[in-house]
Order: structure tokens, then C-alpha cells, then sequence
């Protein structure tokens, strides 16, 4: 099974691709982490990017499609594969329905997380990860169980990312509903959209995420 997550930015795509990926054995393939690590790394693309990811704008489509055609080259996708950041506008969209078809997948659904604007800059503004095995958490909503602890590993090294911030995230909420919100319209002419409320506590989008996918817990 291959889906899109699709929501703005803080709707809670890679906290549902974590929990996807533990309990269905899909693949996550996020391009926001993709692109941190190229960052981190310091390769060609990581340097194209770095300016314009910390700006909150997006990074081009050519450079984004080429690391998810390389992605989609790896056998684990085979698994099934949830897409997370990914596509983010129409060209991206039209790149990986060509992509899919190269490669003889198919796309089974379309998630459209809905939060509102407002709720999202809060989302964002308390969201860290646990340094080593990427665990997200938040400040109110989502806290280790015991502080400064990582509840999956154990590790005591958390990180925030640069472009959480609330002027940043007034950008990238800008471009989410410039260039990305109209692929639901794109979706929903494909019959393959299933839309959630992305507002509800994290277990309950768990449940209407499983039930949109036809997957029971
Ligand atoms: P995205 O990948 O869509 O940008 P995240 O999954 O990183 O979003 O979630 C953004 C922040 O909101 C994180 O700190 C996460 O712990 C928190 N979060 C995710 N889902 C919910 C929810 N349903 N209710 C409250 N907080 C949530
Ligand atoms: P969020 O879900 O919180 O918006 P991501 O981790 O998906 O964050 O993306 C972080 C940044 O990486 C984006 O603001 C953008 O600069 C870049 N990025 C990630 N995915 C894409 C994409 N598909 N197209 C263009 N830029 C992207
Ligand atoms: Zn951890």
C-alpha cells in the first residue's frame, strides 16, 4: 500500500508515518528529513537548500523529485511506502504519478489532514525530536513520559529545528496554501482523497487514519 499524508505543515504527518511505520511496516519517506540530512551532510544539494528551507520557502522542484526518484530505486519501498512532505505542488504531483508508473506502483489513497492556522503555529513552536532515533515530541502535547528521557530509546538529546519558529511558520503556511492545498482538489479528481481531522488527540487521527486506509488496529 503506497499513500500520501497531505497537510500543512505541524498537521501531524511524520507523528502518523511513525506509528504508520511501527505498526503496518510501511516505509516513510520524508522529504523535509531527506533534505535535513543533505543539509547536515553539506552536499551539493544541502547547500542549494539549507537558505531556502530556513526561509520557509520551498526547494525546487527538480532537486525534490530527483531525491525521491533515487529513494524509490531502494528496495524497501517495496514495503509500501507513506509519503510525508511530499509532493508539495502540482508539478511534484504530476512528477510522481509519472514516477510511480515508471517503477509499476500504484498510489492507493490520499490522506488530507485538516488543522487550522491557527492551531498549527502552536503545533510547530513547541514540536522537538529526540536526537538519536528521531522521536517527535511537544512542548504541551506530546511530552517524553519522563522529562529529558526519550520514551523509544532512552536518549537524553533533543533537537528544534531552525525554521520553527513562529515567522517562519507564517511563510511556510503561506506556501502550503499557495502551492500544496490545491493538490486536494488534484486528489480528489483521481477518487483516490480521504480527508481527517488532524485536531483531535493523536490516537484518535490514528484511528480515522487506520479507518480511511481500511486498516483496523
Ligand atoms: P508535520 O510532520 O505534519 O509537520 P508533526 O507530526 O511533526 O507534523 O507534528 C507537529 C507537532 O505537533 C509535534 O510536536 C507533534 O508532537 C505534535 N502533534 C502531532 N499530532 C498532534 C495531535 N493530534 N495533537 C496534538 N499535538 C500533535
Ligand atoms: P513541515 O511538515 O513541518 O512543513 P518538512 O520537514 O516537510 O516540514 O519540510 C521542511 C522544509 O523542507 C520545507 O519548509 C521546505 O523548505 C523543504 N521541503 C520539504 N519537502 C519539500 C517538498 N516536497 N518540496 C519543496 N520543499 C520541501
Ligand atoms: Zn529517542
Amino acid at each position: 500500500m503506497n499513500i500520501i499524508l497531505l497537510g500543512p505543515p505541524g498537521a501531524g504527518k511524520g507523528t502518523q508515518a511513525r506509528i504508520l511505520m511501527d505498526r503496518h511496516g510501511l516505509v516513510q519517506l520524508s522529504t523535509g528529513d531527506m533534505l535535513r540530512a543533505a543539509v547536515k551532510a553539506g552536499t551539493e544539494i544541502g547547500l542549494k537548500a539549507k537558505a531556502v528551507m530556513e526561509a520557509g520557502e520551498l526547494v525546487s522542484d527538480d532537486i525534490v523529485i530527483g531525491i525521491v526518484s533515487d529513494r524509490l530505486d531502494e528496495p524497501d519501498v517495496k514495503a509500501g511506502v507513506i509519503f510525508d512532505g511530499f509532493p508539495r505542488t502540482a508539478a511534484q504531483a504530476e512528477a510522481l504519478d509519472n514516477l510511480l508508473a515508471q517503477k509499476g506502483m500504484t498510489l492507493d489513497s490520499v490522506v488530507s489532514m485538516d488543522v487550522d492556522d491557527e492551531l498549527l503555529v502552536d503545533r510547530v513552536s513547541g514540536r522537538f525530536t529526540c536526537a538519536m532515533c528521531g522521536e517527535g515530541y511537544h512542548d504541551t502535547h506530546k511530552r517524553p513520559e519522563k522529562d529529558g528521557v526519550c520514551d523509544k530509546c532512552g536518549s537524553t538529546e533533543f533537537k528544534r529545528r531552525p525554521d520553527d519558529n513562529a515567522e517562519t511558520v507564517r511563510a511556510r503556511l503561506e506556501a502550503y496554501h499557495a502551492e500544496t492545498a490545491p493538490l486536494i482538489a488534484y486528489y480528489e479528481a483521481a477518487g483516490k482523497l480521504k480527508k481527517i481531522d488532524g485536531m483531535a488527540d493523536i490516537d484518535d487521527v490514528t484511528a480515522a487514519l487506520e479507518r480511511a486506509l481500511g486498516k483496523g488496529a
